[in-house]
């Protein structure tokens, strides 16, 4: 019974925030998108709990959809990256600023990055291709995210000190062009490296906010080693390859852990 409260305890979360944003900010936006995010984890939790192997794809689709569609698109905000610039140069407190500073800046010191297994809407197409555990080795390719970081940066900041007119309209084209980019690399990474995450483990600019804030994470997967026999079925499951039987903070990949679960779904002594 009380392991059934988890999604009514995540829901409540969600209107806490929701309902303090609407009062706070005066807008009702607020109060529809925090219900609708936390409604769709809520019932991404139900479902796992009623071990329903799609559960957390459920989550994914309802939370990147409405992203990608209903904000990115129909909004006109521009929720990746370069958004994040755009509103902080401006000033303006918008939904990508509030977007960053709860699900990828502050949030991750708590999910960690479960932003990145329930709802970005790029891991939502990259997560339907066939290599959702790595057929290869991890490759020494990291430091590229740091490159697209640094563009996306310089990118809007010559925007703005170029005086380009109109940067709300490119913002929006950049938007599309962005995502349309992000899909045909990630899609082409995951078929060249037969893995689906090849994206998520070498490009995304967004793991430099979002690794070192998921070191601290509050919530963790954990190894109980009495239970554990070393058989190696979750590191091999684990599309983020990470070495969950190590507890500790340092243990290899662990920064990437995107609370996705196939490892505790996987494991024959119920150890994590
Ligand atoms: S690493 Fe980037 S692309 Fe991958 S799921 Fe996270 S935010 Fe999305
Ligand atoms: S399989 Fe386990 S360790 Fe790997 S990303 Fe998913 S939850 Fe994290
Ligand atoms: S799957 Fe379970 S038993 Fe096997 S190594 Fe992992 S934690 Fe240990």
């Amino acid at each position: 019974m009380r392991k059934h409260l988890l999604p009514v305890v995540m829901f409540a979360i969600f209107e806490t925030v929701a309902v303090t944003l609407w009062l706070a900010m005066d807008n009702l936006f607020y109060l529809f998108n925090f219900s609708y995010i936390g409604f769709s984890i809520a019932f991404g939790i139900f479902l796992y709990l009623k071990k329903y192997k799609h559960a957390r794809r459920v989550t994914q689709l309802l939370v990147g959809l409405y992203m990608l569609v209903y904000l990115g698109l129909i909004c006109n905000e521009n929720m990746q990256i370069e958004g994040f610039w755009y509103y902080l140069f401006t000033g303006v407190f918008e939904a990508a600023t509030i977007h960053y500073a709860v699900a990828k800046i502050f949030g991750p010191l708590v999910f960690g990055r479960g932003w990145c297994g329930y709802a970005c809407w790029t891991a939502m197409v990259l997560d339907f291709l066939p290599y959702k555990e790595p057929h290869q080795p991890r490759k020494k390719l990291g430091g590229i995210r740091y490159i697209t970081f640094a563009a996306s940066l310089i990118f809007v900041a010559s925007l703005f000190l170029a005086h380009v007119d109109n940067i709300a309209g490119i913002m929006f084209w950049a938007f599309i062009i962005g995502n349309l980019l992000y899909y045909a690399i990630g899609i082409g990474l995951a078929f060249l490296f037969r893995d689906n995450r090849a994206f998520c483990k070498y490009i995304c600019p967004i793991t430099i906010f979002l690794k070192p804030m998921s070191y601290f994470s509050l919530i963790r997967i954990t190894c109980d080693k009495n239970k554990c026999i070393s058989c190696g079925k979750c590191r091999q499951v684990c599309p983020m390859n990470v070495d969950v039987t190590d507890n500790s903070r340092k243990r290899a990949n662990g920064t990437e852990c995107i609370l996705c679960m196939e490892c505790v779904k996987s494991c024959p002594k119920n150890a994590l």
